[in-house]
């Protein structure tokens, strides 16, 4: 059996059309840096890119700072925007928000279906005078997404500033900056290539850079632009969204149910990104489900993928309230090129490990 790969939010396979502009722009020669032709014609794609992207976002193109990816476009906002105020972030983030936001930022508590505690937030917004809140717009885990406009309104009524990691978002869902004062962004999680990232700001805010150097930003990031690989994260960006995947994942839930009326579906009766659901199989160690289900072919992960291989109890089921279950969590996460017979290749998969785990 050919490979399944379903670990989507762990990275996206790549667009051929963003492996196409890649290949293009990395045959200029030219440094967007430099003054003649070859610099400004790299200038050119470099600039396109940055209009392009900000405007997908409902920003501008001077308000789009280029990163390495998400985990640095996080730290620039968390650690850029937050002098002065006290950073309240959401228990469930990514450990790139939890890092960036360090040991004395505030746990915001989520409810038990993962989406942000509202009433927890409002009350810590109240006690905490000047702040900033970071919180992911959906979860790399459960696909949960946090109620943003609700969240947004509570932060203008007390003067907080509202940085959003919406790493897991484009390429799934249509979203944009809105009332948020900063957005962060990965090219690989939307099919573009690794490594490269963005951080979408409102007018006028302006964070303390984390890398200086050459002055490249505008002094927001030191460091010359990875310009091929801004160029395919454009060329993914503008790539269709896929369709039909909140059907292919439904069934993969019905079908996980019927065969085990035991699985919890983590965050079901929330609204979730349409790609992605956490199956919890209670008494099976994730660690062991994964490595059975690739055994078999079929490339899922145990909560986060992102901890270098580390497989560990989620905190993200934890904060939700789980117990023993938050270490029997698998993740699948759809790619936007999954086939129609997803659901049954991987359920055929998922029955075969189950009954084998269950006979030992
Ligand atoms: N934020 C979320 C929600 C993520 O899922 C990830 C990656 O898994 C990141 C941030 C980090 O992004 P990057 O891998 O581009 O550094």
């Amino acid at each position: 059996m050919p490979r399944l790969y379903l670990d989507a939010n762990a990275t996206e396979p790549m667009r051929p059309e963003a492996i196409a502009a890649m290949a293009e722009v990395m045959a200029l020669p030219g440094n967007p840096s430099s003054v003649h032709a070859e610099g400004r014609a790299a200038r050119r794609v470099l600039e396109e890119a940055r209009e392009a992207i900000a405007a997908r976002f409902g920003a501008r193109g001077r308000d789009l700072v280029f990163t390495s990816g998400g985990t640095e476009a996080n730290a620039l906002a968390i650690r850029g925007l937050s002098a002065g105020r006290r950073v309240l972030v959401g228990a469930t983030e990514h450990p790139a928000v939890l890092a960036a936001a360090g040991s004395e930022a505030e746990m915001l508590p989520v409810l038990s279906d993962g989406t942000l505690n509202l009433a927890g937030l409002e009350a810590a917004l109240k006690a905490a005078g000047p702040a900033l809140v970071a919180v992911m717009a959906a979860n790399n885990e459960t696909g949960v997404l946090h109620p943003v406009e609700a969240i947004a309104e509570l932060c203008q009524q007390h003067g907080a500033l509202l940085h959003l990691d919406a790493v897991q978002m484009p390429g799934r869902l249509p979203f944009s900056l809105g009332p948020a004062d900063s957005l962060a962004l990965s090219a690989h999680k939307l099919g573009g290539p690794k490594g490269v990232g963005a951080l979408l700001l409102r007018p006028g805010l302006d964070p303390a850079p984390l890398l200086t150097g050459g002055g490249q930003e505008s002094g927001r990031r030191g460091g010359t632009e990875a310009l091929p690989a801004i160029a395919g994260f454009a060329a993914a960006l503008s790539c269709p969204m896929p369709e039909g995947l909140a059907t292919l994942r439904d069934a993969i839930d019905e079908g996980v149910k019927a065969l085990a009326p035991e699985v919890i579906i983590a965050s079901s009766g929330a609204p979730r990104l349409p790609n992605t659901t956490s199956l919890i199989l209670p008494g099976v160690a994730a660690e062991t489900q994964v490595i059975a289900l690739d055994l078999s072919g079929v490339a899922v992960s145990a909560g986060a993928a992102c901890s270098s291989g580390k497989v560990r109890q989620s905190h993200v089921l934890a904060a939700m309230g789980f117990g023993a279950e938050a270490a029997c969590a698998i993740r699948v996460s759809l790619p936007w090129n999954a086939g129609a017979n997803t659901p049954t290749l991987f359920l055929e998969a998922w029955e075969r490990m189950r009954s084998r785990l269950r006979a030992r």
